[in-house]
């Protein structure tokens, strides 16, 4: 799989490939994007590229220095996230590999680190890692990867070439979708529609899970629209009972405002995600102004992230669906 293979991001991988042809690769690069769009992908094929045997340049994909890449198996590519039942990524562990990117490499080629996610290091491992940067350990690579640009220290950002991927547009995954995964062009259709412009989300098995799940959510949001005083109640317990369950529905709760807003202000249904839910998003964006469908939205994300700060989830979720409930 050379980069040719890769889906969309043709400006990074052209940033990338000429560092590798003219072998002025950085030595650190952050990658920013929304969750989903390649970041990892691109900074394995990256590193692949670095270290394949049988392609100069770009990689094969088959070699055993691309498989052991694949399978984080590599003694020269290393990949940094916070350790099992850790939240964040420590200093010492930044300091590990730091001691380890001074080594020789194993092979006579690059020491490549792929830190993922960059913003899961804390603020003394972030300073750390700024120590590093300041002194660039000779034949390394650094990749940050982050979703944006807001957890990481500007001095440690203004070290790294930066890179931004934007989402994917809908016809990229769509193609990918039907050529490569045989999918039926409708079914292509939604699920590129879902997947807000990252091909991870769209190939992932939650994604037809969740088209799945909709419609209960759907009646569920609906049922509060009519105002019935108890159901937001009733409906936030049952959301509560797993928290992975819960934070699916907050996902789709904030793409569902999103498909409001952009319904309202568009009055045209390219880009809605719930397309096959569209006889159902029209009455709903009729009862709400923007100004109520950004409220919302932004009652979606700010309740995500008080579950995942473990706040009590019925009553992050009670009082989210009263929000919901009372603008009607
Ligand atoms: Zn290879």
């Amino acid at each position: 799989m050379p980069f040719s293979d890769i889906v969309g991001h043709g400006k990074q991988l052209a940033t990338l490939r000429r560092g590798l042809a003219q072998d002025r690769l950085h030595h650190a690069y952050v990658f920013l994007g929304s969750e989903g769009v390649g970041k990892r992908t691109v900074a394995l094929s990256l590193a692949k590229a670095v270290h394949c045997l049988e392609m100069a340049q770009d990689f094969c994909g088959r070699c055993v220095n691309c498989v052991r890449i694949e399978s984080h198996n590599h003694p020269d590519v290393r990949l940094l996230g916070p350790l099992p039942g850790k939240k964040d990524i420590s200093i010492e562990q930044v300091r590990a590999l730091e001691r380890e990117l001074n080594y020789r490499a194993f092979s006579n080629r690059k020491k490549i680190a792929i830190i993922d996610p960059a913003p899961l290091m804390n603020f003394s491992a972030q300073n750390a890692l700024l120590k590093t940067l300041e002194e660039p350990p000779a034949g390394a690579i650094l990749i940050l990867i982050s979703t944006s640009a807001g957890g990481l220290l500007p001095t440690l950002l203004s070290r790294c070439l930066r890179l931004s991927f934007a989402p994917l547009p809908a016809s990229a995954v769509i193609d990918h979708l039907i050529s490569r995964r045989g999918l039926k062009p409708e079914q292509a259709e939604l699920l590129a529609a879902m997947s807000l412009g990252s091909l991870g989300r769209a190939l992932s098995p939650d994604l037809e899970a969740l088209a799945r799940k909709r419609g209960a959510w759907v009646d569920g949001i609906a049922s509060l629209a009519k105002g019935d005083s108890t159901a937001w109640a009733a409906f936030a317990e049952e959301l509560s009972r797993d928290r992975e369950e819960a934070l699916g529905f907050l996902q789709w709760l904030e793409w569902w405002y999103r498909d409001v807003l952009i319904y309202l202000a568009t009055e045209s249904v390219q880009e809605i995600c719930n397309l096959d839910l569209i006889e159902n998003l029209k009455p709903q964006a009729a009862s709400y102004s923007l100004k109520q469908a950004l409220f919302l939205r932004s009652q979606a994300l700010i309740t995500t992230a008080r579950i995942r700060r473990n706040v009590n989830r019925r009553m992050a979720l009670e009082n989210l669906l009263a929000h919901v409930a009372r603008l009607h």
